[in-house]
């Protein structure tokens, strides 16, 4: 080829050598080139089965229709290298995953400390009977389930860790109900950990130092908690999607196993706490959990 000829198409190589915004993030992301469209300040990834949106500047992201919270808000150009390796181990590549897994169901509070509560409804009873009937489903689907507390019981953080440490489970699930002071707050959340040296999604969630026990199992941990969040958004009582968000909770840090922590909804918001207060409600929220359990564990 002649030389003139070369030196014309120089522009266009320098063109298409150049990554266009998101193509590094759909490579870390294991999706195709063409996985990537844009939108007015907000990346579309779309390919192998799954669709991301990343609006720029900010944390809230859409994985596969439920709402996640980043660990680093979205760039202009790319995520955060480390949220993208994240997502792919999490979603798009997980690691082949044991078919009877072992369960540790953790319902929040118990004893003396009856977490939170409007009227006779109490988190410590609404915890428990919800945690009883994920127990009961995923007992027929043939998982080894044990709890870390009876009714009337009310170990304390450090022992539900002790308990979970001395047998890791393939997923330890706490079970708790919010409260806010906002009668209009509602919805459901699922928490995992944040990445290393990053904070929590929540007002004064600074993060903490040292890399903690349960930052070892975050892309295990972030697969059960889209899982379970979808599980519950797609039960009947029509909840809020308040997304898949970031705590430093000590059974979170200490857990050594993958671990979340589900806000089953607000015992101070009216629609919420109808769920929360009936028998049929907190069966429903028990069977939503271990249905996102075992899609986890599916592949
Ligand atoms: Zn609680």
């Amino acid at each position: 080829m002649a030389r003139r000829t070369l030196l014309a198409l120089l522009p266009l190589l320098l063109l298409f050598g150049c990554a266009r915004p998101y193509e590094r993030t759909a490579k870390t992301l294991g999706l195709p080139k063409d996985a990537v469209s844009a939108a007015e300040g907000r990346a579309v990834l779309e390919g192998n089965g799954h669709r991301f949106e990343f609006p720029a500047g900010i944390r809230v992201a859409t994985v596969d229709g439920t709402r996640y919270y980043l660990n680093h808000a979205a760039g202009q150009d790319e995520l955060a290298e480390a949220d993208a390796m994240l997502l792919r181990a999490a979603v798009v590549d997980p690691a082949p995953l044991r078919p009877r897994p072992a369960i540790l169901l953790d319902p929040g509070h118990g004893g003396k400390d009856i977490g939170c509560s409007v009227g006779k409804n109490a988190e410590h009873a609404i915890a428990h009977d919800v945690a009883l009937a994920a127990q009961a489903l995923l007992q027929a689907a043939g998982c080894d389930v044990r709890l870390t507390r009876a009714a009337d019981q009310g170990p304390t953080l450090q022992e539900r860790v002790d308990l979970a440490a001395a047998n890791p489970p393939d997923a330890y699930v706490s079970i708790h109900v919010n409260a806010a002071a906002n009668p209009e707050a509602r919805g459901v959340e699922v928490y995992t950990l944040p990445l290393p040296g990053c904070d929590g999604t929540n007002a004064n969630a600074k993060a903490w130092e040292t890399p903690l026990p349960g930052q070892a199992h975050l892309p295990q941990a972030t697969r059960l908690a889209l899982c379970v969040q979808r599980a519950l958004l797609r039960a009947p009582g029509n909840p809020e999607d308040r997304g898949v968000r970031h705590a430093h909770f000590k059974v979170l840090r200490d857990v050594p196993a993958p671990a979340i922590l589900i806000e089953t909804g607000f015992v101070t918001n009216a629609g919420d706490r109808a769920r929360l207060a009936s028998p049929e409600g907190r069966r429903t929220l028990g069977f939503a959990i271990a249905l996102g359990v075992l899609d986890a564990f599916r592949r």
